[in-house]
């Protein structure tokens, strides 16, 4: 995604192009910029072979899982509809696994049936549960157990998974406890112990940590694992002075890990291969100047991308077409709902504007149509993907006729 003559481009295609054939809110992928962070994150991890699950809740789109499957990628899911996704697009069961606090009977039910490849657990309720289940099917279950390993991910607050005071994962004491209680069981094979410690972590010292307490832990458990699930979380520049992530000294650190652990290492990153590959286009409807602010009324909404009102998390935003002139005022780019905190982002001094222009909101492939709803009975934008010259929809605009 570049300018070329004060123009904003996706690959080859003008944006305006875009913006003309499919209407906004419109949120449009680059394939190619899908397949680079794709590429980038298996080699940065060649050296040790890693199963990599695509983490489905940051995108659900089938084209994309398709793309996913393509490279070879697994998927981590977090409900039976993700499973019953990622299954859609091709992925192999044996490449599947299951994370989340509160999975229910059906849920289990399902992952059971299709034999996935890991079933990470985070309660001994839910151990319970497995067990009974597994027994009812007399079959063995795989399963991990998630540990919490009380680690500060430095992260915003809302999206911190991994410290004690989070509801995800087993303390210690109760991994282990779980573990003595089930580990000779007849129907539960307890094959992988996972983490997960956040998202959008830049640094790498809290994981330097989070391997350091792996360590101590599977050399207190004596027991043997097959796979370590290490999780995802690697952060993104969403801001160009965010220090991008050191993937070089990750693997390292991991390396040295695996000299003293025979297994195989799970990572289930979403964020990381996805966000940066989308923006999300949209139209200028009104603009409200007042002495202090120039409210800038988008046609897209917290409804449309819900992070900046859920997390309080920053976009950029970009012109489609620039015009190098400066308007010094404060900018609040905002949605038409009614909630004040639907607003994307607040910026002192923008180019000049008009209504009817049109606006990039940018990096918005992760959690961003994943996690649209229709709020206000506003419908669902569309999801179209630009590979090279070509265009085409992956996902359609909702129809107001199907929601009301
Ligand atoms: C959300 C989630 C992920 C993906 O996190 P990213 O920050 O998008 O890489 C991975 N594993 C689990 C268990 C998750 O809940």
């Amino acid at each position: 995604m570049y300018f070329k003559n004060n123009k904003f481009f996706i690959e080859k295609i003008e944006s305006l192009k875009i913006v003309k054939k499919y209407g906004t809110p419109t949120y449009c992928y680059s394939l190619n910029k899908l397949k680079k962070n794709i590429e980038n994150f298996q080699s940065s991890f060649k050296s040790i072979n890693p199963l990599i699950c695509f983490s489905v809740k940051s995108n659900n789109n089938l084209q994309i899982l398709k793309e996913i499957k393509r490279s070879g990628m697994g998927a981590d899911v977090v409900s039976k509809g993700e499973m019953i996704q990622a299954l859609k697009a091709g992925i192999s069961p044996n490449k599947i696994v299951f994370s989340g606090v509160g999975k229910n009977t059906e849920e289990l039910k399902f992952a059971i049936e299709k034999k996935i490849l890991l079933i990470n657990a985070e309660s001994k309720s839910e151990i319970i549960e497995i067990e009974r289940l597994a027994r009812l099917k007399k079959s063995i279950v795989n399963i991990g157990l998630r540990l919490n390993p009380n680690i500060d991910a430095r992260t915003l607050k809302k999206i911190s998974t991994g410290k004690h005071e989070d509801k995800f994962g087993l303390t210690e004491i109760n991994f282990l406890n779980v573990l003595n209680n089930f580990k000779d069981s007849k129907f539960l094979n307890i094959k992988c112990l996972s983490v997960h410690i956040g998202s959008q972590i830049t640094d790498y010292k809290p994981y330097s940590k989070m391997i350091n307490v792996l360590d101590d832990m599977i050399n207190k458990s004596n027991h043997v694992f097959d796979y370590i699930d290490l999780g995802g979380g690697m952060g993104v520049q969403y801001k160009k002075k965010t220090k991008s992530f050191n993937y070089k000294k990750y693997n390292s650190i991991i390396e040295n890990f695996l000299k003293k652990h025979k297994v195989k290492i799970i990572f289930e990153p979403g964020r990381s291969i996805i966000a940066n590959s989308a923006v999300l286009l949209t139209q200028i409807i009104y603009i409200k100047n007042t002495n202090k602010k120039s409210f800038v009324i988008l046609d897209a909404a917290m409804n449309d991308l819900m992070r900046p009102a859920l997390y309080g998390s920053y976009h950029g935003v970009i012109p489609l077409l620039k015009n190098n002139k400066k308007n010094k005022k404060i900018h609040d780019f905002v949605g038409p709902i009614c909630e004040t905190t639907d607003k994307f982002l607040s910026i002192k001094g923008f180019q000049n504007l008009k209504e009817k222009d049109f606006i990039a909101i940018s990096d918005v492939g992760a959690y961003g149509m994943s996690l649209s709803s229709n709020y206000n009975l506003r419908p669902k934008p569309v999801e179209v993907m630009v590979d090279k010259k070509s265009t085409k929809i992956i996902l359609r605009r909702q129809k107001l006729l199907n929601i009301i």
